[in-house]
């Protein structure tokens, strides 16, 4: 079986291939040891730590090892914290309910494993074509590699070549603000506690939002812009040395690891599968969600292992039809969750940006009665993240 990407999804579904004891080669653009720089998608769910742990024994557990979790979550509203909750101890013997670790460092635990499982790759293997014809999809690459399979799983990314070769479009809008992104390294001489912070309005850098999430060995600091701010103003050196120190120990100015910026899309592909139902699509080749519930990287896991169960089904189908409604079914299913994650994320988005007034009255309202009321402290604290109810269902059904 041909998997195209070696990113989170590509990794997860080589892993499936081999845990249902199917050959699996990879096709990666890039080289093994080309730099990956960001944090990315640094928190996984406990869901994805248990889907990797099942498909390699030892893996959720050794990439839980080396990431960090917080018992300890604050939110401020103009510079006056509104909620902090505590939990007693996330340790147990078991898998954790999160962890929080660069993706980088995530998907080489990744590749190490699918190493070790026998997955073949192909680095520095870029696919430049594609034909899809009813029975196989060739694929054509860099070098002049040419490669035939009944069947194709597209990990390639957010400009996922194969979805073009399908003629498949994504579909939804892309945010007006901007955000800036930027990673931190930990600076022993300056400890920060090992918590998750959110400001609404933070006095110091304008009444703008912050996010400040730990991740094992720095920090991710998330700034949301004002629609007429200048990005640049806030990326250059001098920028960055003039906010950090607002949001975090003066010394964390000098820590800058990386610093982007992000428009963020939230959209869906028209279809999960091409017209001849030989090409499936997974991770960020068919959805692109904001980060704030960590839903994209935590949903390609779940999409790659059902693409695989959808290729073993279709493999020892009897007929043609049976097999096509296997696809099927992955391409429905998998829209319909990532429509879902979508709807979450944009709820999460709404709420910060809170470009309508009846979000910035109810935000405004909830903040005034916070030292009052826990409720209200708790759904602000709560709602940058997407909808509680799709945290809950995510951890049941792998959304
Ligand atoms: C700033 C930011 C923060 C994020 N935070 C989170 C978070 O906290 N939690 C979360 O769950 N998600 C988060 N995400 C999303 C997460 O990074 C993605 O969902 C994840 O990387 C998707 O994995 P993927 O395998 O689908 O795609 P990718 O990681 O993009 O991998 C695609 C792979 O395909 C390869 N490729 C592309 N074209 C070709 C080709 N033609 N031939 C061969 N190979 C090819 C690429 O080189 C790449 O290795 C974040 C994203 C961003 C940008």
């Amino acid at each position: 079986m041909l998997v195209v990407g070696a990113g989170p999804a590509g990794l997860s579904a080589a892993l499936a291939l081999r845990a249902a004891g199917m050959e699996a080669t990879v096709l990666e653009r890039r080289g093994p040891d080309a730099v990956r720089p960001g944090s990315r998608a640094a928190y996984l769910h406990g869901a994805s730590l248990a889907t990797l742990e099942k498909l390699c024994p030892g893996l959720g557990h050794e990439i839980a090892a080396e990431g960090v979790m917080w018992s300890t979550k604050r939110s401020f509203w103009a510079g006056r914290e509104i909620f902090s909750k505590t939990y007693p101890s996330l340790r147990r013997s078991g898998l954790p309910p999160f962890t929080s670790l660069p993706q980088v460092r995530t998907e080489d635990l990744m590749a190490a494993a699918c190493r070790r499982a026998g997955v073949r790759f192909h680095w520095d293997a870029e696919v430049t074509s594609a034909e899809l014809g009813p029975d196989r999809v060739r694929l054509n690459d860099t070098h002049g590699g040419s490669w035939t399979a009944d069947y194709v799983i597209a990990a390639d990314g957010s400009r996922s070549p194969l979805r073009s070769a399908a003629g498949i479009p994504l579909e939804g809008p892309r945010s007006q603000n901007t955000f800036v992104i930027v990673d931190l390294d930990d600076d022993p001489d300056h400890p920060v506690p090992i918590e998750r912070v959110f400001h609404y309005h933070h006095p110091g850098v304008g009444g703008r939002n912050v996010l400040i999430v730990p991740f094992a060995g720095g920090w991710r600091v998330d700034l949301n812009l004002l629609v007429d701010d200048v990005p640049e103003s806030f990326t250059s050196p001098e920028g960055l040395r003039r906010w950090i120190p607002k949001v975090l120990p003066a010394a964390y100015g000098e820590r800058v690891r990386w610093v982007s910026t992000y428009r963020f899309a939230q959209q869906v592909a028209a279809r999960f599968t091409d017209e001849h139902q030989r090409v499936l699509l997974t991770g960020e080749a068919s959805h692109l969600f904001a980060p704030f519930g960590a839903r994209g990287m935590n949903s390609s896991i779940p999409d790659a292992v059902r693409a695989v169960d959808a290729v073993r089904e279709a493999l020892s189908a009897k007929d043609t039809a049976t097999a096509g409604a296997a696809i099927s079914r992955f391409a429905r299913e998998r829209k319909e969750a990532a429509e879902y994650n979508r709807a979450c994320a944009s709820a999460a988005l709404e709420h910060m940006l809170a470009d309508s007034r009846s979000v910035r009255l109810r935000r405004r309202a909830a903040a005034a009665i916070a030292a009052a009321g826990r409720k209200a402290g708790e759904w602000l604290d709560s709602a940058p993240y997407g909808p509680k109810l799709a945290a809950r269902r995510a951890a049941r059904t792998s959304y």
